[in-house]
Parts: structure tokens; C-alpha cells; sequence
């Protein structure tokens, strides 16, 4: 052949096909200090042209920043034009607290919320129930379907929540929370396009329809997921932390490694078939929204004017 050597190895780049067909969600934390405030209401700000499908706001262990995820879900419905889902856990709470936050929801326009079990408030305890609590996010979705026709989304672990028996049984859990009325699944961060797409499939085969919406983390300090990984299940492959090897004191080079890496895996993600994905956004926007842009989307005002 006259092809040069090397050229068996070759590939089509990863964005070539890609056709902005994609809808994204962005997920913050609430802010703890003023400055930390300012940056998340920048990243918003920046991010709200893309129309997200929905933002959402963690809800701190315990029940710990009630307050703020309230204070920060009003005012994203109050002062921007996106749809905020709020995030609940049935940790420390009994069913009355709990079903009282959420009608609080829906009287302040709130229509979504991400119903989770939560962790106990110290890493590493087992969970233990409320006496009068929720036991398990299966049983939040229910209650709150009883309170109002909220929309809801539940979390899935590609790579099995640490506690469960069996994936089976943590793939029936997810089975229960949707037949409960959760009308999506966003996953647990991961890295591999491999282990979405093997969940993805194993859960059609236990007859889970409702969408599962792959949560993207793009990671710029590898030890700092490393942490959080331990905790909730997620492998991080030892390729990335060789990437990240010796560039402690050069963060614009790390940066664009976690860009270029979870841009990576959406693009393998898009290749195969995966149209919607939830961003953890750690509240900047920047990593979000490049690779939101070379998943080809683009900022709605300059869809409409290219229309126009
Ligand atoms: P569940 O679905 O109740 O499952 C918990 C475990 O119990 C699983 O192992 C499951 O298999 C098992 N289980 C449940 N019911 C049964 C049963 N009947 N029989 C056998 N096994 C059962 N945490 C927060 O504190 N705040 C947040 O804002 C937050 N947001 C999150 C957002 C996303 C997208 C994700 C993926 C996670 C989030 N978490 C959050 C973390 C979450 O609270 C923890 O992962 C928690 O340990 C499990 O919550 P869950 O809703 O998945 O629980």
C-alpha cells in the first residue's frame, strides 16, 4: 500500500459527525461563602444561553444546606429563565420534614426534583433509616409523587453502588425507583465508555425504559476524585493518573487534560448513540461548556438568528 506507516492507527476526529442534536443538564453545589456565590451565579449566567433541558443543586449531607439549596433553587427560578431541579435525601429527616420541603417546592414553582437516599453526614457509616424517614430513595420517589406530579430523577451506578448485595439487585433497585415514577436515571460519575454503555444495555434488559443520562465529571485534581471515588463506587483507571503525574503547580495544563479527557468520553458516548448528558459542573463553567460546544452545541440566541 502507499499509505504512510502509522496511518493503520489513524482515526476520523471524534467530533467530525457530531450535529449539536445533543440536550445537556448542569448540576451545582450551593455556595458556602460570597465569593463562592459569585462564582456559581458567573457560571449560570454562563451557561444559561445553552438552554439546559435543567439545572440542578445538590442538597449537603444531613440535610446540612437546606437552606442554601432552597435559597439557590428560588433564585435560579426566580431570576433566570431555566428550569431548576432540586435535590432531596432522606437522611436525618423523618417523612413529615421531608414531604414538607418538597411542598415548599411546589408552591415556590419548583417542578423537578432529584430524589436521592443520601449518605450518612460521616464518610463511611453504613446508612441507617430515620426511625419515622424515607428507608431508600424508592421510597422518597413514592412519597413525593403522592405530594405533587413532580417530575423526578433518581440516581444509577454503571459500576454498582457500593452498598448493594449484587448489580442485579442494585439494577431491580433502579427498576423500583422508576416504576415508583422516576421519569429518568442520571448516572454516577465514570470513566469508561464501556461500563455506561454495558449498564445501559443491562438495563433495558431488566425492562428499564426511562432514559439513563450519563453524568460527566470532567476532573482537573485526580486526587481529589480519587476521595470521592472511593466513596461512591466510581473506578478511576490508572491512565489518569499518569496524566496527571508532576503537574501540581501547572493548573492551565491540568485544565486542559480534564477538558480533553472528558471531552474523550463524551465523544466516545455520542458515537454510540447517547444523545443527553448531565454535567457535575463543581460550580465553573468553563470545562461544561467547551465540551458542550465541540458536542456541537451552541448558544440558542445564534441558533435562532442562523434561523432567522
Ligand atoms: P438508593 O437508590 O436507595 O440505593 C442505596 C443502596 O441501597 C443501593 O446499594 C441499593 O442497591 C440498595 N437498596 C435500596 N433499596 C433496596 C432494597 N429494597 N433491597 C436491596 N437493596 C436495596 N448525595 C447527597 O447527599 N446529596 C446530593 O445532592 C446527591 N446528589 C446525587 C446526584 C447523583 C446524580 C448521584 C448519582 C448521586 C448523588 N448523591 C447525592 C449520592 C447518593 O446520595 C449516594 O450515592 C447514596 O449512597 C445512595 O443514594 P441513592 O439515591 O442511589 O439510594
Amino acid at each position: 500500500s502507499s499509505l504512510a506507516p502509522g496511518i493503520a492507527s489513524w482515526r476520523k476526529p471524534l467530533f467530525e459527525d457530531v450535529a449539536g442534536d445533543i440536550a445537556v443538564s448542569f448540576e451545582f453545589f450551593p455556595p458556602k461563602t460570597e465569593k463562592m456565590e459569585q462564582t456559581l451565579w458567573e457560571s449560570v449566567k454562563t451557561l444559561e444561553p445553552l438552554a439546559p433541558r435543567f439545572v440542578s443543586v445538590t442538597y449537603g449531607a444531613g440535610g446540612s444546606t437546606r437552606e442554601r439549596t432552597h435559597n439557590t433553587v428560588a433564585r435560579i427560578a426566580q431570576e433566570t429563565s431555566l428550569a431548576p431541579a432540586a435535590h432531596l435525601t432522606c437522611v436525618e429527616a423523618s417523612r413529615g420534614e421531608i414531604d414538607e420541603v418538597a411542598r415548599a417546592y411546589w408552591d415556590a414553582g419548583v417542578r423537578h426534583i432529584v430524589a436521592l437516599r443520601g449518605d450518612p453526614p460521616e464518610l463511611g457509616r453504613p446508612f441507617a433509616p430515620h426511625p419515622q424517614g424515607y428507608a431508600s430513595a424508592a421510597a422518597l420517589v413514592e412519597g413525593l409523587k403522592r405530594i405533587a406530579p413532580f417530575e423526578i430523577s433518581v440516581a444509577a451506578y454503571p459500576e454498582v453502588h457500593p452498598e448493594a448485595v449484587s448489580k442485579q439487585s442494585d439494577l431491580d433497585n433502579l427498576k423500583r425507583k422508576i416504576d415508583a415514577g422516576a421519569d429518568r436515571a442520571i448516572t454516577q460519575f465514570f470513566f469508561s465508555p464501556e461500563s455506561y454503555f454495558r449498564f445501559r444495555d443491562e438495563a433495558a434488559a431488566a425492562g428499564i425504559g426511562a432514559e439513563i443520562v450519563p453524568g460527566i465529571l470532567p476532573v482537573s485534581n485526580v486526587a481529589q476524585t480519587r476521595k470521592f471515588a472511593a466513596a461512591c463506587g466510581a473506578g478511576i483507571p490508572p491512565w489518569m493518573d499518569r496524566l496527571f503525574e508532576g503537574l501540581d503547580n501547572l493548573p492551565a495544563a491540568r485544565q486542559l487534560i480534564a477538558a480533553t479527557v472528558a471531552a474523550e468520553l463524551c465523544g466516545q458516548l455520542y458515537a454510540g448513540g447517547v444523545r443527553n448528558f448531565h454535567f457535575y459542573t463543581l460550580n465553573r463553567a468553563e470545562l461544561a461548556y467547551a465540551i458542550c460546544h465541540l458536542l456541537g452545541l451552541r448558544p440558542k440566541a445564534d441558533q435562532q438568528e442562523q434561523a432567522a
